[in-house]
């Protein structure tokens, strides 16, 4: 598979804007080149553009090269860039599981690209053959999301294979909820996949929301255009600096991603338990998709007593269902008096 031809002809000739800080990569004593201000250090110093430090210290924890690693502000960058490295806007398309996240819908109709569907068997299985039937010559690129979002189960194995071997475009898996999974993450098959790209961020296992760092891993063929289309300085010294501070702690996310996952079946056998509650779907996230016979009303008098969860009622195959969070013990039992 030529990468190269899946690309959009302006990004493949585009020649990408050179910083004073990747024109010169050394050590020096006397920096003059890039205008800053020489007081206030470190703060007055453009930060590295591509985050070598940081990435060295991702790659050796998910055992990658760090030239196969894109980190962005949040997921939302590199979901965006994804579709502005190949798709030709009013030309091109994307196929995404339906249900699953909303962003890539909206990076899509934000870029003029045609976003097209493909839903997921009842049961949120995943049906290769539906979404292969669902792209033409137009589609460059299929979004999984494993564990998915909003409901919570990991995509077969196999099926994500038959995709990711019979479609001649990237395939992209967003793994946000990976570490709260049963299955090892893609990465670990990544090297016979050329299109694959898979997504990870520090928003949700690693209790990063607000700082907005997020990872996409690739062959580095694709990193390079990545890196081409990026904001030069997309990510700051201070999340530099702190996410790799994070990373050192790898042993305190692991504790609480073992309290989340006891959490969430204590609170999946409490709810299950409660009359108005029809069924608590399966889940491999922190989350848990809940159907009820009347999702808007019970929304509605959870919001009454303080507690916040998600209406996802409206969502295709979805329909009475409310997204719980997996919280604090205390909070989920909060939850569980306010139901009752
Ligand atoms: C929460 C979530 C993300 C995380 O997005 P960030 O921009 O990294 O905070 C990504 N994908 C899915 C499916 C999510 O649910």
């Amino acid at each position: 598979m030529d990468i190269n031809k899946l690309v959009r002809e302006n990004i493949r000739r585009l020649k990408p804007y050179s910083s004073a800080r990747s024109e010169f990569r050394g050590e020096a004593s006397v920096y003059l080149d890039a205008n800053e201000n020489p007081m206030n250090a470190p703060y007055n110093r453009y930060p590295d553009p591509l985050q070598w430090e940081l990435k060295a210290k991702i790659a050796e924890l998910k055992s990658v090269r760090s030239s196969q690693i894109m980190l962005g502000v949040g997921s939302d960058e590199p979901i965006d860039l994804v579709i502005r490295i190949f798709c030709e806007p009013r030309q091109d398309n994307i196929v995404a599981i339906e249900p699953t996240y909303g962003m890539y819908r909206v990076c899509a109709d934000i870029n003029c690209v045609e976003y097209r569907e493909a839903l997921l068997n009842p049961d949120y299985t995943l049906d290769a053959g539906r979404l292969l039937a669902a792209t033409d010559e137009h589609t460059k690129v299929i979004f999984l999301c494993s564990p998915n979002n909003p409901t919570g189960n990991l995509l077969e194995r196999g099926a994500v294979r038959e995709v990711a071997e019979r479609f001649g475009g990237i395939v992209v898996i967003d793994e946000a909820y990976v570490d709260f999974s049963s299955e090892p993450s893609w990465l670990t098959e990544f090297y016979h996949y050329p299109n694959l790209i898979v997504f990870q961020t520090f928003s949700k296992a690693w209790g990063l929301a607000s700082v907005r760092c997020g990872m996409a891993f690739a062959a580095e063929e694709i990193i390079g255009y990545f890196n081409k289309v990026k904001y030069p300085y997309n990510l700051n010294l201070l999340t530099q600096q702190f996410v790799s501070e994070q990373l050192d702690h790898a042993p305190r996310m692991q504790e609480w991603v073992a309290y989340l996952l006891a959490r969430r079946t204590a609170l999946a056998a409490e709810l299950s338990a409660l009359p108005q509650v029809q069924k608590v779907y399966p889940s491999d996230a922190n989350f848990l998709l809940v159907k009820v016979p009347d999702a808007g009303a019970l929304y509605d008098k959870l919001v009454s007593r303080g507690v916040i969860v998600r209406n996802r009622s409206n969502i295709s195959l979805c329909a009475g269902c409310l997204r719980i969070t997996v919280g604090t013990e205390a909070e989920n039992a909060a939850l569980i008096r306010a139901l009752r």
